[in-house]
Order: structure tokens, then C-alpha cells, then sequence
């Protein structure tokens, strides 16, 4: 990296861009460029034959390097946007994904309150509740992770974005305060100890106690949903996201419980990704 000609954002591009596996290699070098360098991918395409310094090349090739063992673009970003909101990201918890945008979206079509009282589970960057506090300012909005680094993250992320959400450090419903919600949401881990999608691609390099939960993925989403009741107002509902052939399941555990109006909806790839159910009126005698 002595030579001028390879400091040009041109070359330094050219030469990532075969290095890099995945569907977007160009996006994902310039991406790269934009974030050690200061400049705007327009800045680069309109000027190639800018240079910039060693230090920033250096750095650059040590991001493509990651990159192209499969390091995932968010993590060596630091950031991912969800719900137009950007988030900083860290390996301790898992990248938001836009299917998870679809929760939020069933979510805000529940007929709930102004002022609902609703616990994002699990939350690990906030990316649910920031983004339901984001459009339901009246709402109160809480969220909480087992994992500390995710509790510090989510707090940053709503600091930065100036949004009023509450966290707390719990395992599920185990560490909250007392008190009862409108609205208990969750994408929780709910991947199978041995399905082969953890071997491929982004999820090799994400937290497996965000993916993962027991033999048949459903280990964390069946202690939610016979805890859920005892957290919610009559009439309350749960939502939460599911592997795409787990809908069935998920219902069969909401029906049992004793949940209502139970229904699955599909993600942007049409595939059954959420379960939502009503808590019923007069279900607050079974609750425990
Ligand atoms: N939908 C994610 C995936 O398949 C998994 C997220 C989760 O386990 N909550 O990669």
C-alpha cells in the first residue's frame, strides 16, 4: 500500500470488490470507504481518482479482510437502520432485521390505547420498542434483555434518538418490576440447536442465545406465552415473531393458554412469521 495509484478510492475499491462474498460486494466496499474515509459514496463515484491517506487505507483493508471472512456489514459499521431509526449495533446482540418491521407494523394496527403500557422482551439493540415509542409517543414503553451489553446498547440507542423507553436487566418477565401491560411483544431466539442456517452466512457471527432455543426453537417462546398472562390487562394482547414453519405450533401453545382472537401474520417474504392473541377479559382467574 506504498504506491500512489493505490491510495485512489478507485483502486482501493477494485481491489476489495473481488475479496467480498455475499449478493452486494460493490455496495458493501463502498459502504465500507464511506465509513473510514469521511466521504459520501457520491463523492467517490463522482471523484475516483481521489486519494486518500494511508492510515484510512490501512484501516479499510482491515474492514474488507473481515468482510470478506463474512463478518457482517452492520458489525463493522456499528449501525443498522430499523424502522428509518438508526441503530448502533454491536456483536453482542443481533442484527434488526426488516421482517421485524412487520412486528412493529401488526403492532401499531392493535386496537390499543393512547396511552398503552407495552415490554419489548429481549430487545438487544431496542430496535421494537425504539420504534414503537417512535411512532406512539403517548405510549409507555419499556424493554428489557438479560444480556448487560444489550441492556447499555438499548439505552444509547434511546439517548441518541431522544426516545422515552425504559430498561431493564431480566430473563424474560423474571427481573421486571411489577406491573401489568397492554402489550407484550418479542422476537425472541427461536432457530433449532441443529438447523443448518446457523452454519451459513450473518447469523455465524451473531449471539446464539439471540437464535437459539432448544430442539425445536420454541424452548423461550413456550415459557413466554404461559408466563405472558400473568403480565397482561384483560384484554391485552401478545405478539411475537416465530420461525417461518412455526406458526402452527405457536398458535396450539397461545390456544392452550388460553388466549383469543389468535392469529399469524406474514412476513415481507409471505412467510408466517408472527402469532399475535388477546388476552381474555375475563381470563385474570388463570392467569397464575
Ligand atoms: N429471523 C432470524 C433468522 O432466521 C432469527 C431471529 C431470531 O431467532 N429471533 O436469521
Amino acid at each position: 500500500m506504498t504506491s500512489k495509484f493505490s491510495l485512489t478510492c478507485k483502486a482501493l475499491l477494485d481491489n476489495a470488490v473481488p475479496r467480498i462474498a455475499g449478493d452486494t460486494p460493490r455496495l458493501d466496499a463502498e459502504l465500507l470507504l464511506a465509513h473510514v474515509s469521511g466521504l459520501s459514496r457520491s463523492a467517490f463515484r463522482a471523484f475516483p481518482e481521489r486519494e486518500v491517506d494511508a492510515r484510512v487505507a490501512a484501516e479499510f483493508e482491515m474492514l474488507v479482510a473481515k468482510r470478506a471472512r463474512g463478518m457482517p456489514i452492520a458489525y463493522l459499521l456499528g449501525h443498522q437502520e430499523f424502522w428509518s431509526l438508526p441503530l448502533e449495533v454491536r456483536t453482542s446482540t443481533l442484527i434488526p432485521r426488516p421482517d421485524t418491521e412487520c412486528l412493529v407494523e401488526q403492532a401499531l394496527e392493535l386496537p390499543l390505547s393512547g396511552d398503552a403500557r407495552v415490554v419489548d422482551l429481549g430487545t438487544g439493540t431496542g430496535a421494537i420498542a425504539l420504534a414503537l415509542a417512535s411512532e406512539r409517543p403517548g405510549w409507555v414503553v419499556s424493554a428489557c434483555d438479560l444480556m448487560e451489553d444489550a441492556v447499555t446498547l438499548t439505552r444509547t440507542n434511546a439517548r441518541q434518538l431522544n426516545l422515552p423507553v425504559e430498561v431493564f436487566q431480566s430473563h424474560w418477565f423474571a427481573g421486571l418490576p411489577a406491573a401489568t401491560y397492554d402489550l407484550i411483544v418479542s422476537n425472541p431466539p427461536y432457530i433449532a440447536t441443529d438447523d443448518h442456517h446457523l452454519d451459513e452466512g450473518d447469523v455465524r457471527f451473531e449471539p446464539a442465545t439471540a437464535l437459539v432455543s432448544g430442539v425445536d426453537g420454541l424452548d423461550d417462546i413456550r415459557l413466554i406465552v404461559s408466563e405472558a398472562p400473568a403480565w397482561l390487562n384483560e384484554g391485552g394482547w401478545l405478539l411475537l415473531e416465530h420461525g417461518f414453519d412455526q406458526a402452527g405450533a405457536v398458535q396450539a401453545l397461545f390456544v392452550n393458554r388460553g388466549f383469543v382472537k389468535v392469529e399469524s401474520r406474514k412476513d415481507y417474504g409471505g412467510n408466517d412469521r408472527m402469532t399475535l392473541g388477546q388476552w381474555p377479559r375475563d381470563g385474570a382467574r388463570h392467569a397464575q
